[in-house]
């Protein structure tokens, strides 16, 4: 009994995938589009999976101000898709990006909701258009 620590306490960081904890703290898109993936099927299993990772989209702007920016596609029934996208500071470390982690999860789901609850009919007239350019 070691005793003093809340349970439930650990369920925030997702573990580093088969341990291969890399020596690096630099955000890579790779890493941000699989991190963020895990954390959105930790927060929703079933819904987490229509989030299709667009790898190929990610873009990256170093130095001050950059960004890195990652898109997940999702779909509805009606088979219209939509990207729904975000984006970490360039200078954000993995530590960083994982406390924040929980939220980005939300607003995710937050945005693919959105789509979701808009009528098919809007849908149509949508198709192509980008999600998560509010800011
Ligand atoms: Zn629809």
């Amino acid at each position: 009994m070691r005793g003093g620590k809340p349970a439930g306490q650990e369920a925030m960081v997702p573990e580093a995938r088969n341990g291969s904890l890399e020596a690096t703290d630099e955000v890579t898109t790779d890493w941000l589009i699989e991190t963020v993936q895990s954390e959105l099927l930790r927060q929703e299993p079933v819904i987490g999976r229509e989030f299709v990772p667009l790898g190929r989209m990610s873009q990256v702007t170093r130095g001050p101000g950059g960004v890195l920016k990652v898109f997940f596609g999702v779909r509805c029934e009606c088979r219209t898709s939509a990207v729904v996208s975000f984006e970490v500071a360039s200078d954000k470390t993995r530590s960083a990006v994982l406390e924040a982690l929980p939220q980005t999860g939300r607003q995710l789901l937050g945005q693919r909701e959105a789509f979701r609850n808009m009528p098919c009919s809007s849908h149509d007239r949508l198709r192509s258009r980008m999600f998560g350019e509010t800011s």
